[in-house]
């Protein structure tokens, strides 16, 4: 059963919307994980002046949600009501180097493709982003980044590369934010959260092309050998509590044995989740769920999802 469809209503409102507005939109298919229900509409804008154009006509009480690659994201088996945005290649994914060793990239160009350009034009610092596997988008909200106890060139982390974004506001202005705005943590960003990024201005450094190659191809090697990278998963699940890694928390605390329908810890990954073929978005909750209970009993302490979880159960 799909949600009503809102479809109409707001097209009557926006005439001259150009994107594409679908309602009962499944959602899945653009998952990670591979799981959840529909959006009850799903608008792909056209460009950022369409987006500002439909948000500031959105009626101020219908929900909305952006996903990226949503690689950090479980999308509940009920869907997600109100209005998902998610953006095309097309028109948001584009990449473009610019003088001072920067580069430009539309929110939703992959991490991946941002760092293969940056290595291209011989820009350094950009090649955590070679590991992770979301958007531009993901990677301003989540403050996207990577840590390595062993090999430090490897690491990286959004905040650090960050000089400009640009986005949309709930009312449809098109705002530019540096980074005072942005107000970066450990696996967050604390600008407004019904901003809509469009874009990010980041700054690398001057490093030759083949050493930034050599670079990118640890960043792969290391996540071939540590992480789950052939099976559906959304990466950490929890954030690291300050002073503690989950992985461990969760070894310890007798969380690589458990398993919820099609749902399980991975072995190699203590705190990365599998979702097997049939898995449900309520396998994978109820499965971090427990595993933040043993945690809990077992060290006292509260782990924090990293994942998002939208929608409805
Ligand atoms: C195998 C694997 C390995 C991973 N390794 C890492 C890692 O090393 N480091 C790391 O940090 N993450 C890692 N992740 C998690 C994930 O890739 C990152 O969090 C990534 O930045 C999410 O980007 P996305 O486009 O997939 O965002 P989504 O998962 O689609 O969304 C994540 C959040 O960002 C918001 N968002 C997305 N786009 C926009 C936008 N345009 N405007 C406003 N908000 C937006 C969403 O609303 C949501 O709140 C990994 C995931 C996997 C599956």
């Amino acid at each position: 059963m799909g949600f009503a469809d809102i479809t109409p209503s707001l097209r009557a409102v926006m005439p001259d919307l150009r994107g594409r507005l679908i309602a009962n939109e499944p959602l899945a298919p653009f998952t990670w994980l591979r799981v959840g229900g529909p959006a009850q509409a799903l608008f792909t804008p056209a460009d950022v002046e369409d987006l500002a154009y439909f948000l500031l006509n959105l009626p101020a009480e219908v929900p909305v949600t952006v996903i990226g690659l949503a690689s950090n994201m479980i999308i509940r088996d009920g869907g997600v009501p109100g209005v998902v945005i998610r953006f095309s290649p097309r028109a948001f994914g584009h990449i473009a180097v610019e003088p001072g060793h920067r580069i430009r990239a539309g929110a939703f160009a992959a991490d991946r493709k941002v760092a293969l350009a940056a290595a291209e034009a011989g820009i350094g610092g950009l090649e955590f982003l070679f590991g992770i596997p979301g958007s531009i988008g993901g990677a301003l909200r989540m403050n996207a980044g990577t840590r390595s106890n062993t090999n430090p060139e490897i690491e990286g982390e959004t905040c650090e590369r960050f000089v400009a974004a640009q986005a949309v506001t709930r009312a449809g202005a098109i705002v530019t934010l540096g980074p005072e705005d942005m107000k970066f943590a450990y696996r967050s960003c604390g600008a407004p959260a019904d901003l809509v990024f469009t874009e990010a201005l980041l700054q690398g450094f001057p490093r030759a092309p083949e050493e930034v190659q050599a670079i990118n191809r640890r960043v792969q090697e290391h996540r071939e050998r540590d992480q789950e990278t052939r099976v559906r998963t959304a990466g950490s699940t929890f954030k690291n509590p300050p002073g503690h890694s989950s992985w461990r928390l969760i070894r310890d605390a007798g969380g690589l044995d458990l398993r919820v329908g099609k749902a399980e810890m991975s072995k190699k990954h203590a705190n990365f989740l599998i979702a097997h073929e049939g898995a449900s978005a309520a396998d994978i909750e109820t499965l971090g769920e427990e595993i933040r209970r043993l945690v809990r009993a077992r060290s006292g302490v509260e782990l924090e999802w990293e994942v998002k979880r939208i929608g409805v159960a």
